[in-house]
């Protein structure tokens, strides 16, 4: 006889009603995580996904005296996730905590021109809190330090202020805006108080930063009193997780940074009484410096005489200094070899020790100038790039960008690129109590499982689409491929302004075009005949305003078109739900950008895994075009068509394009639903499906 599970973790389940489906996958959340597995949850959107994960996960956190963590890579997520965690609270009391970044809840950002929410945030409020401790124990020695009075209060701020700050932020479940609120109105910093009570915490709200990069997990776990094994951890959109992971342990070194830091060595002579003695170390640090300087700007000067200086932008553009098709055996790294000789040429025999020079003499210049030292910035990038250099898992990289399209004001950054996030991953997953990995673009889950390095017993569940069938349509249309070689040629142009003009004219509401990149989008812009408002979504600004109008037009009954990159902000974690959009279109196939990052990722996964062209490219290619796909048709009463344009999309294309084929790389029943339509019947096609849609409603 088949027994039936506990249900037990229905408490924290706030809705009076379910989705169809979301018992099933609760309860094989919850079985899962009652034997520590970790969980694959592919489901679409709108059918439950975050409180068919956080009710079991909460259930088995209960039972076993475990943390429920949920993180999310954007903060349109976050803002769900909250929402749903009030739910939960109000219903069961659970403590909940959201964490953002810092700086959005500190209030003396908002009122000194000097802390700004910029990259140096973090080392700014690490120096103020160092001068305010001084301070604090010592007024009149240290009268003239530069201090935060909302972290002095809070130093010995009482009791009572503790208990009722406590009562306030468990009373609810808070935003950081909240806290920021908070801090401004009681003159403390908020994030202090917050810090006391975070191990209080049933449920912590995160985003990616916070698990992924392993010194901001480590400071959380000292925040939670916590050891990995204590947490059960639900990544939502984790199909990201391999290249926010990426990301996080990639580092870089700016031109500018080093040219700070030279700068500064500068100040702090300014500021040194005359007749203090030169500190011996001062003179080795600016040269140490110089050279890093030089050599970055002689290797990308060099590099330019060959790719051309017009080509620069105000883009990152990549300077390759190593073969990123070569293997590691095999690597040459042209910054390293001009690098070693100038250190040797300028007497510097041992980096080690010129590393640790420079470390020591910035932490002294750093307390005299009282702000974060660059020379610290550049000694420990030199010296992870020394570690780091003939590694597997990296790859170096230089690039160069004018300012403000200035082609004689070139700045360099040097780059240690991360290859395998599955060293970040790998541990993680084998560290944590259990997780959930969420997404609408999951699988393959074996392949998942093997980029991610989890070892570990997993499980799985599909969501199956639920919504009525007859509300959506999902079409292939076999216009020439768009290989970037075939993209300027001017049939393949009016071929897809053709499509495009038919559809725009035939839709019945708000359409949403995504091209395989920005300047693409930016080529059809005026093309299109139609007489409707076209907005675009510019590289480099803010989607929110064009993302508003667009929404607007629709949502007013009236059609209106949106142009986009499928690389860009719009094709992932934004609802285009009814009037906001009722057609997307895929224009090609959005294989990323052929660069040498991306190439050295596919070097390196040939080496590792066998398949590097389809784990680097063609993985993360469908899993994109499934999200763009389903930003449409957002709920079962929702209804719109998506459209592939492209002929790599076609049944027979798999016989002319081979592995650039994309048939047959989708979950089989979403490729069962792909019809094929030829251009000339795409308008006939739409205008019958909008015809139904309109009888259905009258
Ligand atoms: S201590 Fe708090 S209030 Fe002061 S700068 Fe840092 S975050 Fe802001």
């Amino acid at each position: 006889m088949e027994q039936t599970p506990s249900r037990d973790y229905l408490y924290f389940f706030p809705k009076e009603t379910m989705f169809p489906g979301q018992q099933e996958a609760m309860d094989k959340i919850h079985e899962a995580l009652t034997n520590k597995q970790i969980f694959f949850f592919e489901g679409a959107p709108g059918t439950g996904k975050t409180l068919s994960a956080l009710a079991p996960a909460l259930g088995v956190a209960m039972e076993r005296n475990k943390t429920v963590v949920i993180a999310t890579p954007n903060h349109q997520q976050m803002e769900q996730f909250v929402n749903e965690a009030k739910g939960i609270k109000k219903k069961t009391g659970i403590d909940v905590v959201v964490l953002k970044r810092k700086a959005l809840t500190c209030p003396k950002v908002n009122e000194d021109n000097e802390l700004k929410d910029d990259d140096d945030f973090k080392d700014n409020c690490s120096i103020l809190k160092e001068n305010t401790d001084k301070f604090y124990k010592d007024q009149k020695k240290h009268a003239k330090l530069k201090i935060c009075r909302y972290y002095l209060n809070s130093l010995n701020p009482g009791r009572d202020n503790l208990d009722k700050f406590k009562a306030w932020y468990f009373s609810d479940v808070r935003r950081p805006e909240e806290l920021l609120k908070w801090g401004i109105e009681h003159k403390f910093c908020g994030y202090e108080f917050l810090k006391l009570y975070v191990n209080e915490a049933d449920l912590l709200v995160c985003n990616y930063r916070h698990i992924l990069d392993p010194h901001v997990f480590i400071y959380i776990l000292k925040l939670l009193k916590k050891e990995p094994e204590d947490l059960i951890v639900i990544f939502d959109e984790a199909h990201n997780i391999e290249s926010h992971a990426r990301d996080y342990i990639s580092e870089k070194l700016s031109e500018d940074t080093v040219e700070r830091g030279i700068k500064e060595i500068r100040e702090f002579e300014e500021v040194l009484d005359k007749d203090a003695e030169k500190n011996p170390n001062q003179e080795k640090t600016e040269n140490f410096l110089s050279i890093t300087r030089k050599t970055m700007v002689a290797v990308y000067e060099k590099r330019l005489k060959i790719k051309n200086v017009d080509r620069v932008s105000s883009d990152w553009m990549n300077i390759r200094i190593v073969d990123p098709e070569v293997s590691l055996d095999q690597r040459i790294d042209k910054f390293w070899i001009l690098y070693s000789e100038n250190l040797k040429a300028a007497g510097i025999q041992d980096l080690p020790e010129i590393i640790e020079v420079t470390k020591e003499f910035g932490k002294i210049v750093q307390a005299k100038l009282r702000k974060p030292s660059r020379c610290i910035s550049v000694a420990r990038f030199m010296s992870a790039y020394r570690e780091r250099v003939k590694s597997p898992d990296y790859y170096p990289i230089m690039s160069v960008r004018s300012e403000k399209g200035n082609k004689n004001n070139l700045h360099g950054r040097l780059e240690l690129y991360n290859l395998f996030p599955k060293i970040v991953t790998g541990p993680l997953f084998q560290s944590l109590y259990g997780a959930v990995l969420m997404s609408a673009t999951l699988q393959p889950f074996d392949i998942l499982k093997t980029i991610l390095d989890i070892k570990r017993d997993t499980s799985y569940h599909l969501s199956p689409l639920l919504y009525p069938k007859n509300n959506r349509l999902t079409i292939a249309v076999p216009i020439p491929a768009l290989f970037s070689k075939n993209r300027d040629n001017p049939e393949s142009i009016r071929a897809v302004t053709q499509v495009l003009d038919d559809i725009i004219e035939s839709s019945d509401g708000n359409v949403l075009i995504f091209f395989q990149n920005y300047r693409e989008a930016v080529k059809y812009k005026k093309r299109f005949k139609c007489k409707v408002s076209v907005f675009i979504n510019e590289k480099g600004k803010s989607a929110q305003a064009p993302k508003e109008d667009f929404f607007k037009t629709g949502e007013s009954g009236n059609k209106s078109v949106l142009i986009s990159y499928l690389w860009g902000p719009l094709a992932e974690g934004v609802d285009f739900k009814d009037a906001r959009g009722r057609i997307v279109v895929i224009v090609g196939v959005p294989y990323p950008h052929l660069d040498d990052k991306m190439l050295a990722v596919q070097t390196a996964y040939e080496a590792e895994f066998g398949n590097g062209w389809e784990y680097a490219f063609g993985i993360p290619t469908i899993r994109k075009v499934r999200q763009a796909v389903g930003r449409v048709v957002r709920s079962p009463d929702d209804y719109g068509i998506r459209i592939l344009l492209d002929e790599r999309y076609s049944p027979e294309s798999p016989r002319y394009f081979k592995r650039y084929s994309v048939v047959g790389k989708f979950p089989c029943e979403e490729s069962a639903e792909i019809i094929e339509v030829k251009p000339d019947c795409v308008k006939g096609v739409i205008m019958n499906f909008f015809k139904d849609h309109r009888r259905i409603k009258t």
